[in-house]
């Protein structure tokens, strides 16, 4: 990739962004590399940030870089760097914890409270010409994983913790709500892990659809109907009368949060993959008596990269059917009104000194059909 512009999309305050080439970065540790981005998606973290300008407690007070779902060539590698050398192509892991306090040295490193993450405020993203980053953040990509591809590895790698999280194994059933770009990961990795019913609901037709032909055994048409019918019909429909073994909540929405906890079986295990509201009505009596193990899942830790990298490479998950197009760095803005709208589900946005033919965005088949309908989830948040 030739071009060493480091123009940069940056977020003002809501729905005010701009383009400013910044200065490119430079190595601060012999360890670091700096990265030419390739490939950077959307995700519904960035989308928030540039409608709201905030995200629960974290707060744009200062002009910030988006984006934090990208792939990259090495251009420069400090001199300690051993792993990796000028022209690898790397997946990047947008997060850099402290590697010093009680949750780094216990193997729970996405869980820092001196984080620095990629597009979480105050910190800038990867929407930008140059990143700089510690080497062991950044994940070779064998020659089987495209760049693109690669820029998908950040979603899928959440998919892949929360999957972890509800400890799925081979023969589970697991239901997932939401359909969106994790869910649709999360149905995936669950597949891959050994699950043999995997049911997808929603409350987009078009998405369902999708989810059957990418992960998904069994879907659901959520209902406008009390939680408990939903969770009777989303069993009638998979056909599991005791419940599920594992039910991810992948769309942060109180109504499938609600569903969730009438869904699992007893003894069963529920994981909030989901953000939405920070606050619900939560059917706790439903966890109490059916002994229900219930955990959260926030980004991803230890061999979650390596794992969603391998997935991909093995051809067990294909993230590529993810992806309705690839925009130029000068269609950004209009990149995020696409995803806002909810008409796509991942585009990928070229780094400014990618070449790409022409603007794919609009020939693109729309893989997922419009809206979400009010009250749907905002997304199934990562970050
Ligand atoms: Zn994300
Ligand atoms: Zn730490």
């Amino acid at each position: 990739m030739a071009g060493t512009s480091n123009l940069s999309f940056i977020l003002n305050k809501p729905l005010d962004v701009e383009f400013q080439e910044r200065p490119r970065p430079t190595l601060k540790s012999p360890h670091d590399v700096i990265v030419a981005v390739n490939y950077t998606g959307i995700c519904g973290s960035d989308v928030h940030y540039w409608q709201h300008g905030a995200i629960g407690h974290y707060v744009v007070k200062d002009p910030m870089v988006l984006g934090h779902e990208s792939a990259g060539t090495v251009v420069e590698a400090g001199a300690a760097v051993t792993t990796l050398k000028v022209g690898d192509r790397v997946a990047l892991e947008p997060g850099y914890p402290c590697r010093r306090c009680r949750a780094c040295l216990g193997g729970h490193y996405n869980l820092c409270p001196d984080m620095v993450f990629a597009a979480t405020p105050p910190y800038d993203g990867t929407l930008a010409g140059f990143w700089a980053a510690p080497a062991d953040f950044c994940y070779r990509l064998p020659d089987a994983v495209s760049l693109q591809e690669g820029a998908l590895i950040e979603p899928l790698a959440v998919a892949v913790h929360i999957v972890r999280q509800a400890q799925v194994s081979p023969g589970q059933s697991v239901v997932v709500m939401g359909a969106g770009p994790v869910g649709l990961l999360v149905g995936a990795v669950a597949r891959a892990f050994g699950a043999t019913t995997v049911v997808a609901v929603d409350i987009v037709p078009s998405k369902l659809e999708f989810a059957r032909s990418f992960a998904a055994t069994h879907t659901y048409l959520s209902q406008r109907v009390a939680p408990e019918e939903n969770a009777r019909n989303i069993l009638a429909e998979a056909g599991l009368p005791a419940g599920a073994d594992v039910v991810i909540d992948a769309s942060g929405a109180e109504p499938s949060i609600q569903a969730s906890l009438h869904v699992v079986r007893v003894g069963g295990t529920y994981v909030q993959g989901g953000m939405g509201k920070p606050d619900i009505t939560f059917p706790i009596m439903a966890l109490c008596l059916k002994e229900v193990t219930a955990r959260g899942s926030f980004r991803y830790g230890s061999g979650d990269y390596k794992l969603a990298i391998d997935l991909v490479a093995a051809g067990r998950i294909d993230v590529k059917r993810l992806v309705d197009g690839v925009v130029a760095f000068k269609d950004a803005e209009e990149a995020f009104r696409k995803v806002h709208g909810g008409k796509v589900i991942k585009i990928l946005i070229a780094g400014p000194n990618e070449k790409i033919e022409g603007d794919k965005l609009d020939t693109a088949a729309p893989a997922a059909a419009p809206a979400p309908a009010e009250g749907a989830a905002e997304a199934a948040g990562c970050c």
